[in-house]
């Protein structure tokens, strides 16, 4: 019987799944994930995780818990950097300590350092580590990695043509529009295990679509526009998720088909309350263009989401119909 690598669907889930499926898959192992997020998963994981942290961590610890004891091994690597010269937050690389010290009964976590900062050469290095946890075949290992990193490549370039990481990975793909308004571009700033876990943001995507929304997300933005953008900071953003949103925002804030922009944030994270605040104070002195900030925490009720949706969308279409007199900022 193969061997079962646990990944919770959850935080770099979004991100890096179809590099890591193809990885352990071409290592003969079976991957099994963790069901989607629902509020048990998310009770279990507030009531084993200290209560300080941000509610992507918290859902974390619950998908966790609830694939543990399914599974031979558990995959919790420790991202130090994800790119060359920059950081991301430091709960990321905490987190396999974390998870060890208040979750009993774990299986052996595969718990790799995958750190880019120096070079992203290192992710080979990371790889091959990660690899030995099955085989002692440092080729077959090479060639896993290799055909990982072409399932990734194809992933990253549907996702730059528009195409959300939800509907890859979650097979939602042909959402019906069901508004008859004209179609709106609605750009939405944010982490990806926000953006892409309908549970946590109480299925902001679909529910824009069905105001009839097209979701352009930092994630479409090339890596070289936001890289150009960010350059204009007047000192070097070391945070990965920094330099990505505010590079993005001057993206979308360039771009003439964009129609409204939402900025997605969790409550209590500190990366979040910075970058925020720097992008929403661009957003505001550069263009008279609506914008919010949505936060997100345990407590968010569904229909305060709604309401804020519903107010934003209405409020675009009000100063299309001559009404611009309408205030952009909800
Ligand atoms: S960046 Fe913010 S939301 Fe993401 S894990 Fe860190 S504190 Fe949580």
């Amino acid at each position: 019987m193969d061997v079962k690598v646990g990944i919770p669907r959850a935080l770099f889930y979004y991100q890096y799944y179809p590099l890591w499926k193809t990885f352990f898959e071409e290592l003969n192992t079976e991957v099994v994930l963790s069901d989607y997020s629902t509020s048990k998963i998310l009770d279990e994981g507030t009531k084993s995780c200290v209560a300080e942290a941000c509610l992507p961590v918290k859902i974390f610890y619950g998908h966790v818990m609830n694939i543990k004891d399914k599974v031979d091994y558990l995959f919790i690597p420790r991202f130090t950097s994800i790119s060359k010269k920059e950081y991301i937050c430091p709960k990321f690389g905490g987190l396999p300590d974390m998870i060890r010290n208040s979750i009993k009964d774990l299986p052996p976590l595969i718990d790799t350092e995958i750190n880019l900062r120096k070079s992203e050469k290192n992710a080979r290095k990371a790889a091959m580590e990660i690899g030995r946890f099955f085989t002692k075949d440092e080729r077959k290992i090479e060639n896993a990695y290799k055909k990982a990193l072409e399932s990734f490549g194809e992933f990253k370039a549907k996702v730059k043509q528009g195409v959300l990481p939800s509907d890859i990975l979650d097979k939602k793909l042909n959402v019906i529009k069901k508004s008859n308004e004209p179609e709106l571009n609605i750009a939405v700033i944010g982490h990806v295990y926000n953006l892409y876990d309908s549970f946590i943001n109480m299925d902001m995507i679909d529910k824009l679509r069905k105001r009839g929304a097209k979701i352009i997300t930092v994630d479409m933005v090339e890596d070289e526009i936001i890289k150009r953008n960010a350059g204009l900071l007047p000192k070097k953003m070391f945070w990965n998720f920094g330099s990505r949103a505010y590079g993005s925002s001057l993206h979308f804030l360039e771009r003439e088909d964009i129609d409204g922009i939402i900025y997605l944030m969790s409550f209590g994270c500190g990366v979040d309350s910075f970058v925020c605040d720097l992008a929403e104070r661009k957003i505001r002195k550069t263009k008279d263009i609506p914008f919010i900030v949505l936060t997100l925490d345990e407590h968010s009720g569904e229909a305060g989401m709604d309401t804020r949706l519903d107010a934003f969308i209405d409020m675009i279409r009000w100063r299309y119909k001559n009404e611009n007199n309408v205030s952009a900022y909800g």
